[in-house]
């Protein structure tokens, strides 16, 4: 049993087919790198193990549990999953530590002294351990993304999912963030990662999976697939990025 399953998973919006027979299986501490062109449904496969979306047919397992059955609890299916967007969406009038420290306070019930502690640990493990009482318009695009990290942190996931976390920012930023989640990835975090960013993809992933029309086209570690991919659709991906 892998850690996080997709088997043949189906997602339309409305007419559009966008998820066609999406089998993945990631293990337990792998850095599963997704890549390919926009629109080929890699946001929506991250929504839908966060159940942010509702699949149509298929099944989505985290530890053998499913995840898209309808009677999943969705709360707690969220604790465990976490997730990072583009987009940094921290809460505007609350400070770095507020931000880390509301989730586990709110939904988990940890207590105040605990969760500043615990926020606190993981801002210094973000590089932000002086920047707790900073609010995020005080704060570089990077730090912001590295609170966000921290904040998904908080809630001690088995997973987290990245999607293209470093895409808004400005390119010096890139660095900060992508540090950080490579120290995730050696600490053994089991990381879904969509990204543009074809060093790290080489570096820190264990699987390159490209998707092309919302379907996975090819599953490679990743010296197959920037050396000699598999499929035709592997070639044509990186003779672009050349
Ligand atoms: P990617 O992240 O690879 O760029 P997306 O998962 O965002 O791709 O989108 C896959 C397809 O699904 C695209 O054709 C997109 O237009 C469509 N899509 C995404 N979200 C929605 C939505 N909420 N409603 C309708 N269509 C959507
Ligand atoms: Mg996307």
């Amino acid at each position: 049993m892998s850690l996080l399953e997709f088997e043949k998973v189906n997602k339309y919006f409305g007419e559009t087919h966008v998820l066609k027979d999406v089998d993945l299986h990631v293990e337990e501490g792998e850095v599963c790198v997704i890549i390919g062109p926009s629109g080929s449904g890699k946001s929506t496969l991250l929504r839908c193990a966060n159940r942010l979306e509702e699949i149509q047919d298929g099944e989505i397992r985290l530890a053998g549990q499913s995840i898209s059955n309808p009677e999943a609890d969705i709360n707690r299916l969220r604790q465990r999953i976490g997730m990072v967007f583009q987009s940094f969406n921290l809460f505007p009038h609350k400070t770095a530590l507020e931000n880390v420290t509301l989730g586990p306070q709110k939904v988990k019930g940890v207590d105040k002294a605990t969760a500043k502690r615990n926020a606190e640990t993981l801002l210094d493990r973000v590089g932000l351990g002086d920047q707790a009482d900073s609010y995020p318009n005080q704060l570089s695009g990077g730090q912001q993304q590295r609170v966000a990290i921290a904040r998904a942190l908080a809630m001690d996931p088995h997973v987290m999912l990245f999607d293209e976390v470093t895409s808004a920012l400005d390119p010096e930023l890139v660095g900060e963030v992508l540090e950080v989640m490579h120290g995730l990835a050696e600490e053994g975090m089991t990381m879904l990662v969509v990204t543009h960013e074809m060093g790290f993809a080489r570096e820190v992933g264990d699987r390159i999976v490209l998707m092309a029309d919302g379907r996975v086209v090819e599953d490679s570690p990743p010296e197959v697939f920037f050396e000699n991919p598999r499929t035709d659709r592997g070639k044509q991906f990186l003779s672009k990025l050349l």
